[in-house]
């Protein structure tokens, strides 16, 4: 096999490749690439993209992944926002017709409409990426949120992210984060990484979610903007309890306390429960409840 053929994960390759355009990997971009091609394999896997189907990629790197996701999706668009990078992926995935890099910053990006433009709507879209770090939430909300139903998001990230993604009512890392993620859609860890996998090495553990859209996302949900306020003031002091984050955000009166008094009663939770005691179709139980009651 020539050099050429490593795969560009290879630890040679990657040396090689960072040698020879005097790349430096940049920490304030989150810059850490994979160099473990099980991992690359496993993320590929994890997505079960289909040669008819199409991936989108943030942060290409030196393009480990994306060389393995153009192996099997019918096209790649990738979104890289380091300039330095663009001509070291024009060479690395110069095998591949089936590619598009754009260099852009993902948060400027209007995925709908990049969709639209590119004449992919009504295709299978896949968002399957190792993320940079430092902005894991903002892009992760994002893609939740957007209008085109990507139909599954298969996305890397620290692992203390990942946790609090997948987390069950009751634990540590439950929170206002999982609770908008779990309204809009399934998630699972699929694999943790660890810091050995990637040049240069993380401070921190990574993990593989899998995030697919709920049938029927916020369903059971009055109103959404609503339950984000909900959610948000529930979870504003984490060791108060949840009766006293709710008094906050209403009012400290005694009709206020007794109204959420019978609204908790209502649904099951106890006086001095805490949020992250409550399931989410508790939680929307009692979102439903207070708009009747305090906005009318
Ligand atoms: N995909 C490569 C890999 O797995 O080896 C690199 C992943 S590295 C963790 C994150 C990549 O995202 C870097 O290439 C970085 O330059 C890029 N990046 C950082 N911020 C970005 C942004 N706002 N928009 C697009 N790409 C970004």
């Amino acid at each position: 096999m020539t050099q050429n053929r490593l795969s560009i994960s290879d630890p040679i390759r990657t040396n090689d490749i960072l040698r020879k355009y005097k790349l430096r990997a940049k920490k304030s971009l989150g810059q850490n690439f994979l160099t473990n091609e099980k991992v690359l394999n496993d993320i590929v896997d994890a997505s079960q993209l289909q040669p008819d189907e199409i991936a989108i990629e943030i942060g290409p790197g030196i393009g480990a992944l994306t060389e393995k996701l153009a192996q099997v999706a019918e096209k790649v668009f990738a979104f890289e926002v380091d300039q330095n990078l663009i001509p070291v992926l024009a060479d690395t995935l110069s095998d591949y017709d089936n590619i598009e890099v754009f260099n852009q910053d993902i948060l400027d990006v209007d995925l709908d409409q990049f969709v639209k433009d590119h004449g992919i709507e009504g295709k299978t879209i896949k968002v399957v990426t190792n993320l940079p770090y430092y902005i894991t939430t903002p892009i992760m909300l994002n893609l939740i949120n957007s209008d085109y139903p990507f139909q599954a998001l298969v996305l890397m990230m620290q692992k203390e992210v990942a946790e609090r993604i997948t987390a069950e009512p009751g634990h540590r890392q439950y929170g206002s984060l999982t609770i908008g993620v779990q309204t809009l859609m399934k998630t699972r860890i699929d694999r943790i990484v660890g810091k050995n996998s990637f040049i240069p090495r993380p401070k921190v553990d990574s993990a593989v979610v899998v995030l697919e859209r709920l049938e029927h996302p916020n369903e059971g949900i009055n109103d959404p903007k609503y339950f984000n306020k909900v959610i948000r003031s529930s979870f504003a002091q984490k060791r108060k309890s949840l009766m006293n984050n709710l008094l906050n955000w209403q009012g400290r009166t005694d009709d206020n306390r007794a109204a959420i008094k019978q609204i908790f009663a209502d649904c099951d939770v106890a006086e001095n429960a805490r949020a992250e005691q409550l399931s989410i179709p508790q939680f929307k139980e009692m979102a439903n409840e207070l708009q009747e009651t305090f906005s009318k």
